[in-house]
Formats: C-alpha cells, structure tokens, sequence
C-alpha cells in the first residue's frame, strides 16, 4: 500500500493535460464523500479524463511514483470503495464519468458497447428505442455509472430472471495500473481462449483495473407488466411464497421485501398512507413481465392476502415507491450503516427475527431498518443511531450473518467498510489467491488501496 506521497499535481496536470485535472477544493468536495455521508476523506486532486488514453497516462504517471488512485462513477456505492478514505486519503480520484461513449446497438446480437461513464438509465433508454432492454436495474439507476456497476458486480432487482452483471457483461476494455490497456470487446458467444479477464475485472472493485469499455448483452424488452404488493404475516411464511411462486410462475421479474418499520417510516418520512387495509407483516412486492396475460399462478398464490395491484405504468411505479423510497426515508432519519446480506432461504427467517436483539445489544440507541431483494435471500440492513465511526454494529451483524452460513456482502461489494471482515465469508487460501492476483496486475498498490484486502 503506498503512503500517500504528497502528489505533484502541477506534475500530474502537465503529464494528462491541464483541462482534466481538478484541484479547487469546492469542486473537489463532491467526489470526497460517498453518497451515506458516513464516509469522506481528501483527494490531492480529481482527474477527468475523456479518453482511454487519458486514463492510461493517468495510472501511468501514478504507478511511476507510487501514488494511489481511486476509480470513481457514479459515486452510489455504498461500501466507501469509490472514495479517497483510509489507506487511499491523500489519493487520486480518477473519476471515469466522461468516457460516456455509446456504441451502435448491434440488434442482431443483441449487445451494444459503451464508456464506463454511461449512467444506467441512459442505458435502459437506448435499448429501449431498439425494442430491449437491460438486464439488471437498481434503484439508483439515475447516476450509477456502467463502469461502477461493472466493478461491483452489481445485482439490482432483476437478478432473479437476468443474473447479476457477471451475467451481462461480455467483454471489456481496462486500463491497468502500469497504464497497459487490455480490449477484449468481440462479445463472441463462445470463445474459449484462456483466462476470461472480465471475468477477473466484473467485481473486482477497482483493485485490479480501470474498466475504459465493455460490451454488453441485451434482452428482449417485454410489452406486458404486473406488480403486486401483498402483505404475507411472517418472514418465514414470506419465504415459502417466494418458493411456490418459483415454481408455479413463468416470467417473475423482481421479488422484493420491506420488513419491520418500513411502512411506518414510509408513512412518517415519506408521507405515504399505507397501500391497502391491514397492510402488515412483510410487504413483499412481486413484478412479472411477458406478453399477453400473466400465468393464473400468480393470483393463485398472492389472493390469499391483502395486496394491491397494477398493470399501467404510474400504478407500477407508485407500489414501487413502498420498495423504492426505504433508502431515501432511511437517509432522511439518519446517516445509516448499510450492511447488504445474503442468506440460505432457510436461514432467513432466524436472521432476521435475531437481528435487531444483536444490533441493540451492541449500541443500545441503535435503530433497525430492514428491506431487500427477498428472491435472492439479500437483506440490506441498515442502522441509524449508531455513530458514524462506530464499527460494533458492522462486527456483530456480519458475525450474525457468518453464524447462519451467509455472506457478508449480497451486492454492494466489500470496498473498505467490510474489508476488515473478509475472513467471515472467505478462507485463508482464497484471500491468499487474492493477494497473488492483486500483486501481479498491480505490484506497486496503486488501485484503491483498502478496498477488497486490507
Ligand atoms: C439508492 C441506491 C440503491 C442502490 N441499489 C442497489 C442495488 O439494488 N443493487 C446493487 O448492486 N447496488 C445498489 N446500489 C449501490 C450502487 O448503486 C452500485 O454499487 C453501483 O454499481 C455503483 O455504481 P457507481 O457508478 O455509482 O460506482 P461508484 O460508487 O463510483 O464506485 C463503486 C466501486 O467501483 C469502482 N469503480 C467505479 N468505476 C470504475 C471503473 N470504471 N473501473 C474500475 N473500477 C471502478 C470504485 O472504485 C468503487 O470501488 C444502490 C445505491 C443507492 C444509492
């Protein structure tokens, strides 16, 4: 890990071209803090590049002296990987939001290559105009930038039906810490022909590379959508739903869940009432999209309880809003400690009914808000009440998820907030093989020091 050199950005400016490196504090600011607040550091300066080049001089010019440097997109991640905190205070923020390039849908392949700056709902619209669609959506669709989603991996709502980026991201282009570039872009169906170094990139969190390009696969956008919002009495009743849907529903798209106090803070933050009478236990909200009509198997299972319904897009949206609006209403009581979960179906259940008892233990003014992609056994929890820099929440919580055999980050990454507990969900040899791949692509420890391996 580099010590933080005091960086030459004079230097630096001459090195990349003036026009692309910031340094004036107040434009600098933005790029310091994550989008919790919880966390923010100090950059020496912020560089834009508008090319590939540009982006290769950059970590060039770093990896001669030893100056660290934090990739940046949209700034929405959630585990303080994208900004210059901890190991990287002091570093560079390389921020990739001008190579926003958008290559020609090719429709007969149904793919399109595009700059890591593209935001994820410019996406969605362009692939719409061609008749597709993309296969993963999140709530932050608005500023997450392809190339951070790409570098974490991201899931989203849609992963139950699509997968997770992994499963859309056919090839890229990466700029690596010495300033070599690597293009792997043809998106060929098959194409066996060594180590898949997407692959490698798709998740790696800025560590291993910087992602220029990347090609990806779009789906076939369906005309037909429902949404449904039920109230189901209990986690694990909710759970068995989700079961019985699987396998009795063709064409589920999202199936999502908001827990405990959520409708009460929808209703005090956000001042909606509550979506149908005796809206209680879990809201779970299930989205199937196809053409024509959808499966009767759908209203089989969800008429057994109070629910709401919607065909018309405003209807869609405004039962969305119950999923949709836990992060903002959460941001508006506190700045939270976000802790995105995963557990085995079985286990859920008995996670969720533990966690607010080991949060409070912990920090006795702590408050639990819970909610999540339910099909995928991923909960996020977040705590408000707890001080930013107080890390007994985060320990007793991801303790709790490793007791019941989970995984300590879903979808958000590991960045640098959960770096420290990495052991709860991998063993000693594969942080090892980490290591071994961290040292060969980037043996001066440039890219985002602290994140992934402390
Ligand atoms: C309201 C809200 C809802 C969210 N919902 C979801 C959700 O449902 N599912 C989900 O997975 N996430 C979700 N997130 C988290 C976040 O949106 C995702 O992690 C997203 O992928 C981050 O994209 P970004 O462009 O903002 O990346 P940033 O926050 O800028 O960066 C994230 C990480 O990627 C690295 N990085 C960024 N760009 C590059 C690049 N070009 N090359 C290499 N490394 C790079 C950064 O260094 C950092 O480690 C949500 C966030 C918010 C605020």
């Amino acid at each position: 890990v580099p010590s933080s050199p005091t960086v030459d950005v004079a230097g630096l400016a001459a090195a990349v071209g003036p026009e692309a490196v910031v340094s004036d504090p107040v434009i600098r600011a933005a790029y310091e803090v994550d989008w919790t607040r919880r966390f923010h550091g100090r950059a020496a300066a912020i560089v834009r590049p508008r090319t590939v080049d540009g982006v290769a001089a950059t970590l060039a010019w770093c990896n001669e002296r030893g100056v660290a440097v934090v990739p940046q997109g949209g700034n929405t991640g959630l585990v303080a990987g994208g900004v210059p905190v901890g190991a990287a205070e002091g570093a560079i923020v390389l921020s990739l939001r001008h190579l926003d390039a958008v290559g020609p849908v090719d429709e007969l392949a149904a793919q399109v290559s595009v700059g890591p700056g593209l935001e994820l709902d410019r996406l969605s619209a362009l692939a719409g105009v061609h008749g597709f669609e993309f296969g993963v959506d999140l709530g932050a669709r608005a500023t997450a930038t392809i190339g951070g989603m790409v570098a974490t991996n991201a899931g989203g709502i849609r992963v139950l039906r699509y997968g997770a980026m992994r499963a859309q991201v056919l090839g890229t282009e990466a700029a690596l810490a010495d300033g070599s570039v690597v293009r792997h872009m043809a998106g060929l169906a098959k194409d066996n022909t060594g180590y898949d170094l997407t692959g490698l990139l798709v998740g790696s969190e800025g560590t291993l590379g910087v992602v220029t390009a990347a090609r990806l696969r779009l789906v076939p956008r369906l005309p037909d959508r429902l949404v449904v919002l039920a109230g189901i009495p209990t986690v694990g009743e909710a759970v068995e739903v989700v079961a019985e849907l699987r396998h009795r529903v063709d064409g589920l798209d999202a199936v999502e869940a908001v827990l405990g106090d959520g409708l009460a803070l929808m209703h005090d933050q956000l001042g909606l009432a509550p979506p149908f009478a005796d809206a209680g236990g879990v809201l779970v909200l299930v989205e199937w999209a196809g053409r024509g009509e959808p499966p009767s198997g759908l209203a089989a299972v969800l008429e057994r309880y109070p629910s709401a319904a919607a065909t018309d897009p405003g209807g869609r949206a405004r039962l969305w809003r119950y999923r949709e609006g836990m992060a903002e209403a959460i941001a508006m009581v506190g700045v939270p400690h976000k802790l995105d979960v995963t557990l085995p179906a079985a286990e859920l259940a008995g996670f969720v009914a533990s966690v607010p008892a080991v949060v409070t233990a912990a920090v006795p003014a702590a408050r639990v808000h819970l909610f999540g992609h339910l099909a995928d056994g991923n909960v996020h929890v977040n705590v408000t009440g707890a001080d930013v820099d107080d890390e007994r929440v985060d320990d007793a919580v991801l303790h709790l998820v490793a007791e019941h055999g989970g995984s300590i980050s879903a979808e958000h990454g590991v960045g640098r907030a959960k770096a420290k507990w990495l052991g709860l969900s991998r063993t000693a040899s594969e942080i090892a093989a980490f290591r071994a791949i961290k040292r060969a692509l980037d043996p001066a420890g440039i890219l985002n020091p602290g994140v992934i391996l402390t």
